[in-house]
């Protein structure tokens, strides 16, 4: 099997609230190799969105180790990890947060000219992506001239544009009604399976998440597979 795309290691992470300890996150261990999916579905308040902050970088824990490419980050400079996460991860969120005075184009190339690519070239592989997605028609709109489904497939599209190694997405369909939601999900699963990209999905959606390689829960802290 190949090597963990994302690994953690007995991550753990706790919130103080006056003088009570909240252990949120205990001794988390999970790893998710290339090409693989796997559902996060949880309770709210559960844990989930601090557990993908924390393999994305975006906070660390108060212990444990998160591998990239079984890199460990937990020593690494603000700075290393800020380059990893534009390198080698992608983020979704429930609502897109596509930049409004922008086309879908320039959004989805604005994170390869952040990462130091030439305009034109950014702009080319921008409309590959939207091609590719079945978006091609709809690239030169804003986003408020987009469905919401649209919104969203650019905000994958745009996720996934530095081709990262992991894509992580907080309820990315928990806007969108069920129709929507499912071709969402398709564009999610067709780049998971077309490029290796390795995929951690928290979500409500058990129907979705039947679809996904594997499933797991938090239960007190603890990631626990779910079949
Ligand atoms: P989920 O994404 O599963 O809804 P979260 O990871 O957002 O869960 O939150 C888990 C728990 O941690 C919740 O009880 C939340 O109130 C608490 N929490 C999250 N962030 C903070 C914080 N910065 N300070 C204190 N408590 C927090």
């Amino acid at each position: 099997m190949s090597d963990p795309v994302l690994e953690l290691v007995g991550v753990s992470r706790h919130y103080r609230e006056g003088d009570a300890r909240l252990d949120i996150l205990v001794e988390v261990d999970f790893s998710l190799v290339p090409g693989q999916t796997v559902a996060l579905i949880a309770p709210s308040g559960a844990g989930k969105s601090t557990l993908l902050h924390i393999a994305g970088l975006l906070e660390r824990p108060d212990a444990g180790e998160v591998k990239i490419n079984n890199a460990p980050t937990s020593t690494m400079s603000d700075d290393a990890r800020t380059k990893l996460r534009r390198n080698s991860i992608g983020f979704v969120y429930q609502f897109h947060h596509l930049l409004p005075e922008f086309t879908a184009l320039e959004n989805v190339a604005l994170p390869q000219t952040i990462n130091g690519l030439d305009r034109a070239e950014a702009r080319r592989r921008a409309k590959d992506l939207l091609d590719y997605l079945r978006l091609g028609p709809r690239a030169l709109h804003r986003p408020g001239e987009l469905s919401g489904g649209e919104q969203q497939r650019v905000a994958i599209a745009r996720a996934v544009a530095n081709a990262p190694a992991l894509l992580l997405a907080d309820e990315p369909t928990g806007n969108l009604d069920p129709r929507t939601a499912e071709h969402v999900f398709a564009t999610l699963m067709t780049l998971a399976r077309a490029s290796g990209l390795a995929a951690l999905v928290a979500t409500h959606n058990l129907e979705l998440a039947n679809q996904m390689d594997r499933r797991v829960t938090l239960r007190d802290g603890r990631i626990v597979e779910m079949d």
